[in-house]
């Protein structure tokens, strides 16, 4: 216990930043309901029966909270916790342990944007940055080796596994995503396709687990589950996936190194069903392997009664972040509500229009154009407003004004100004 609340502590020192995104609007609402109380008392009925809708539309939405360990290093840590509408079992899944396995991370990378009507999920897409960055299964030290040691060195790896452990514990349910070399099978077929190659299996360290408080966690049945829904829809037999039982708790197992893996750890140290997911490396095409790992991630995410919206609803407030703006033929970034000084005669158009929605933007050049000026090429004879529209709500916007003649920005005397320009034309 003592131990543990001292885990908790360093993680909290730990956790440089941290953010928090809601779908919903909790804040304006509530000042909304403050001024209605404070200046409308007379209608307390229709805000009582407002509020009672508002409440219910409250939780229709999923909320994702990001948290960033170890902010700006090579080893940047980021973790993606979701949250339902209602509860359910928690699952966690980490991708990219090791950094040579993209299948892995590029598969978690997809979970971070979920949304789920019930149960949680933890995703840590990508476990150790810095062995990514430089496709390596590692850089000091083999991070999936380096769980269930209570003493922790100092190397990054250590940092982030004690991290990940603190997370384990948060959990239901882990699984670690990795590629193995070859095809896993119970028996000896070939030298790629043997009980001691790794690829399109689901490990466990047993097929049965007594937990502590004498539950039996019968981890063999839900990969066998797991994997007979998915094979279903495999049409390829050689790529079918199999339980592969890695016995880590037997004295005469093959695998003895597991003992110090994430889902070691989960299983004998918290009572947490914890499997390795591993497409194989052999199947070269990237997009088949993130096929696979989601197929399984899916199933699993079923299996466990986690229930995900599809498609996500999102209704964050629009907004803009940025403009590129072509000024004769040369690109200028204009942030949200930014001014861009041009000289008259210009010629611009806008490029680009960067906002937090990907689709339905539409940006406006007040009084020239349409409602759909972008692409489009203006000479600028006086100073213009484009504002930009999601779905045809106002999202953001930037001004572009004249410059005067000195380039000073300070404004100038009306007829001074005006008889610059004409001079600067005459030039
Ligand atoms: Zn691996």
């Amino acid at each position: 216990m003592i131990l543990h609340k001292l885990k908790r502590e360093n993680m909290s020192n730990r956790l440089s930043s941290y953010q928090c995104t809601c779908n919903v609007g909790l804040k304006p609402f509530t000042l909304f309901l403050k001024f209605v109380l404070s200046n409308m008392r007379m209608f307390r009925i229709f805000i009582v029966i407002s509020t009672l809708n508002l409440i219910c539309a409250t939780f229709v939405y999923s909320e994702t909270q990001l948290l960033t360990y170890f902010k700006d290093t090579e080893y940047e840590l980021n973790v993606y916790k979701i949250k339902g509408i209602s509860p359910g079992p928690t699952l966690m899944i980490i991708g990219g342990i090791q950094g040579d396995e993209p299948g892995g991370y590029l598969s978690a990378d997809l979970y971070a944007d979920m949304a789920l009507e019930k149960g949680s999920l933890i995703v840590v897409p990508r476990a150790n940055l810095l062995s990514i960055i430089k496709h390596r299964r590692l850089i000091n030290k083999d991070m999936n080796r380096q769980f269930s040691i209570t003493a922790k060195q100092h190397s990054y790896e250590d940092k982030v596994v004690e991290i990940l452990e603190e997370l384990i514990t948060e959990s239901d349910y882990l699984l670690n995503l990795h590629e193995g070399s070859g095809f896993y099978s119970d028996h000896w077929e070939n030298s790629m396709i043997n009980p001691m190659r790794f690829g399109q299996s689901i490990i466990a360290d047993t097929d049965q687990y007594k937990t502590k408080d004498g539950r039996t966690l019968r981890l063999g049945n839900i990969a066998r589950t797991v994997a007979a829904n998915v094979n279903n829809r495999i049409e390829n037999s050689g790529h079918h996936f199999k339980f592969n039982n890695h016995r880590t708790f037997d004295n005469n197992t093959k695998h003895p190194e597991q003992r110090r893996s994430a889902t070691y750890f989960a299983l004998s140290y918290h009572d947490i069903p914890a499997f390795g997911i591993e497409t194989s490396k052999e199947i070269h095409n990237i997009e088949t392997k993130i096929k696979y790992q989601t197929m399984i991630i899916n199933e699993f995410i079923k299996q466990l009664g986690l229930i995900s919206p599809n498609p996500k609803i999102t209704l964050e407030r629009p907004a803009l972040k940025y403009m590129i703006v072509s000024v004769n033929g040369a690109d200028k970034i204009v942030r949200n509500s930014e001014i861009l000084r041009v000289n008259i005669g210009d010629i611009i158009s806008i490029s680009k229009v960067e906002a937090n929605y990907p689709r339905g933007l539409t940006v406006d050049i007040l009084e020239k154009g349409n409602l759909s000026d972008l692409h489009k090429n203006f000479e600028l004879t006086k100073p213009l407003k484009a504002i930009v529209r999601k779905d045809g709500v106002n999202c953001g916007q930037i001004k572009i004004n004249i410059n005067d003649i000195n380039g000073t920005g300070k404004k100038l005397p009306k007829e001074y100004k005006l008889k610059s320009i004409r001079e600067d034309i005459t030039i």
